[in-house]
């Protein structure tokens, strides 16, 4: 009988998550990079030398909301082309293998909806949402490129993007019950995150510290990576489905 702790790491990986019955799930911008949409950090992340951080804030919209229309339009454009990649099905099957488990992201792309994914807590909203900053409302739109910048509602407001900005807080409840699904995940998988986007980035430890076997997938090394059970330097679209078959 081999010795499983001979086993190469990801075979090590893998059986653990087999043996999981509760499962909770971080994503961030580097799941979708295989997809063809880029990350903020890293190679080929800056549009007309803005950066994210200055234009991803309610600041900057106050400011100027047709620059940042302009930002997001140019996003959806490149985000409408794509399709999901092998990890994001993935996840999907392991949905389907597991008798709790949550889906968290941090993206805006929508491609965990595409792949089929369920029930998804989406911490940073939804790039083809649109929601009034005068009346409230909120509504699907997923014209690339929008008509008109920057759209505005049926009530005659200014419409923004239905997805939270830098400084703003996260829909209500959700952070909640991601900390939950985080404390009772024996396994807690963390892919394609830079770990410096906060209150996301605290899931990780607190999950570590709750029990949770981490498994972190990304190509760079990351603050999550000494903390990791198993840390992989490797795309999540070749890796993963290695983990869930
Ligand atoms: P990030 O851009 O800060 O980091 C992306 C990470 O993905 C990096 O650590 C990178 O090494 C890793 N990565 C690159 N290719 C990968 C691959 N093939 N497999 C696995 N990992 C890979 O992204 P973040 O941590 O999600 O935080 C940035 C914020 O930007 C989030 O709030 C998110 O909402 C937003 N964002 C979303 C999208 C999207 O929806 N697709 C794209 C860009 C940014």
């Amino acid at each position: 009988m081999p010795d499983p702790a001979s086993a190469p790491l990801w075979v090590q990986a893998r059986e653990r998550l087999a043996a999981a019955q509760s499962v909770a799930v971080l994503t961030g911008a580097g799941i979708s990079a295989e997809s063809g949409i880029p990350t903020f950090r890293g190679a080929g992340g800056l549009w007309n030398n803005y950066r994210p951080e200055d234009l991803a804030t309610p600041q900057a919209f106050s400011r100027d909301p047709r620059l940042v229309w302009e930002w997001y339009n140019w996003r959806r454009e490149t985000i409408a082309k794509a399709v999901p990649n092998p990890a994001h099905r993935a996840l999907v099957k392991l949905e389907t293998a597991k008798p709790q488990f949550t889906l968290i992201t941090q993206n805006v792309d929508g491609l965990h909806d595409l792949a089929g994914s369920g029930r998804i807590l989406k911490l940073h909203g939804d790039i083809w949402r649109l929601r009034c900053t005068s009346c409230g409302a909120h509504w699907p739109d997923r014209r690339a490129p929008l008509p008109k910048l920057p759209p505005h509602c049926g009530c005659g407001g200014l419409a923004r993007p239905g997805v939270v900005w830098f400084g703003e807080p996260l829909p209500d409840g959700m952070m909640q019950e991601a900390e939950h699904a985080a404390a009772e995940a024996e396994v807690f998988l963390v892919i394609g995150t830079s770990a410096v986007v906060y209150p996301a980035a605290g899931l990780v430890p607190f999950a570590k510290q709750s029990g949770a076997t981490v498994i972190e997938i990304n190509p760079e090394q990351t603050a999550f990576s000494a903390m990791a059970d198993f840390s992989f330097q490797e795309p999540a679209g070749e890796l993963l489905p290695k983990l869930v078959s």
